[in-house]
């Protein structure tokens, strides 16, 4: 006989500790199985970035706000640490410069982002070089986890909350309505939905290609400061991220500044790096990232794509004044064009996968599918 629930979630990453979240209030009775002895997926791997500005257009961003609010309520039940730190994308080239002044005079400016003059930065980050700096953007919409914190927190309260988890259950197969572990166990569930991030490729290995999904990795790095070092305060950025996210797409200047990327930034454009930098509540920084494509991409870290990350860092916070403590890579999937995927794919059975900005997303996707599974 195989326990039954309302729902059965694949994956303690955030996606099913964030869905868990909201069916556990509803009233709903789940089940969460993870392989690992707890969740090591791109959920504990990441930046702890909420970056609602980067989304693609304002529905997204919308969705993302959406998500911010939940984010901020699931802190203070759960008990993990959040801030709305807000963010500063920092212009040292005059087409950076441009392509920020192209946004701020753009329908997406709002929510009290504003440009900054050079001067005015320091007030929000002593840290930040002011040697060659034109201005930046300031948004105040960001918030920061530790992700590391951020799944652990929320399986335990949830566990509290009469949630059943199970670590170290591997899923091997779904068969009406029936999930099946490495160990034999079986769980039945009215509906199942599976959050495996790129581990997806494993259980549905059709849908991959299918939808046009593809795996993106990502080499991370963690830094402590230097008994001098001041705190950031805040989430920071320089012109390599412009062409990263979508919300400067519309920018008519961000070509030429791409074009001009190749030349001035020839090693970091080659691995897709641009620098984003969290500050954690112990003062460590999350730096990152490169980005390789496919799922052939190379098994080994490389050094040289560190050194490029942290050459581009020193652009705008003095690298020396941190000590390198760990290095990681993270993987997710992604798509060309779709900003997460959910998908019933048998009958009651959904894939729900979250890409690049999937921390962001994640309780504002899962709240519109908690509604969706039993809306009649
Ligand atoms: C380096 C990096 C930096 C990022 N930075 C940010 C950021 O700052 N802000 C942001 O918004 N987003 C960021 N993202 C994206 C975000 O982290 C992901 O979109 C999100 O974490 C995906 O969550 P998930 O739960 O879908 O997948 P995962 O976290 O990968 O979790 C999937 C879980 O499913 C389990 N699993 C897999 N197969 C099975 C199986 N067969 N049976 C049982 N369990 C299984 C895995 O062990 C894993 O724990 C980043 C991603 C990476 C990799």
């Amino acid at each position: 006989m195989s326990a039954e629930f309302d729902v059965v979630v694949i994956g303690a990453g955030i996606a099913g500790i964030s869905l868990a979240w909201h069916l556990n209030r509803k009233g709903k009775s789940v089940c969460v199985l993870e392989k690992s002895a707890q969740a090591e997926g791109a959920s504990v791997r990441n930046f702890g970035m909420i970056w609602v500005i980067g989304q693609a257009n304002q529905e997204i961003e919308n969705l993302a706000g959406q998500s911010l609010e939940f984010w901020k309520e699931a802190s203070s039940e759960l008990g993990f640490w959040f801030k709305q730190s807000g963010s500063l994308h920092l212009a040292y080239h005059p087409l950076e410069w441009q392509v920020l002044k192209e946004y701020a005079s753009s329908g997406r400016c709002c929510e009290g982002r504003k440009l900054l003059g050079a001067s005015e930065v320091s007030s929000f980050s002593s840290q930040v070089k002011t040697d060659g700096l034109l201005g930046a953007l300031y948004s105040p919409t960001e918030g920061c986890v530790d992700p590391r914190e951020v799944v652990h927190c929320g399986a335990k309260w949830l566990v509290q909350k009469g949630v059943k988890f199970c670590f170290d259950s591997m899923v091997t197969s779904i068969r009406s309505g029936v999930v099946s572990t490495s160990d034999g166990q079986e769980f039945s569930g009215k509906k199942i939905v599976v959050c495996p991030g790129p581990d997806l490729f494993s259980l549905y290995p059709g849908h991959y290609e299918k939808v046009g999904l593809y795996q993106t990795v990502l080499q991370m790095m963690r830094l402590r400061p230097k008994n001098n070092a001041e705190n950031l305060g805040i989430h920071l950025c320089a012109g390599l991220t412009l062409g990263h996210y979508g919300n400067f797409k519309n920018c008519p200047s961000l070509p030429d500044l791409i074009e001009a990327q190749k030349q001035m930034w020839k090693a970091q454009m080659h691995h897709g790096i641009h620098v984003l930098v969290s500050e954690h509540s112990d003062g460590t920084l999350t730096v990152g990232d490169s980005h390789a494509y496919g799922r052939q991409v190379s098994p080994y870290s490389d050094e040289s794509i560190d050194d490029a990350i942290l050459e581009a860092l020193n652009q705008f916070i003095d690298r020396d004044n941190y000590d390198i403590i760990q290095r990681w890579r993270g993987t997710y999937n992604t798509h060309k064009s779709l900003p997460y995927w959910v998908e019933e794919i048998e009958d009651s059975v959904i894939a729900l996968n979250l890409f690049g900005t999937g921390m962001t997303l994640s309780f504002g996707v899962t709240a519109k599918l908690s509604e969706q599974l039993f809306a009649s």
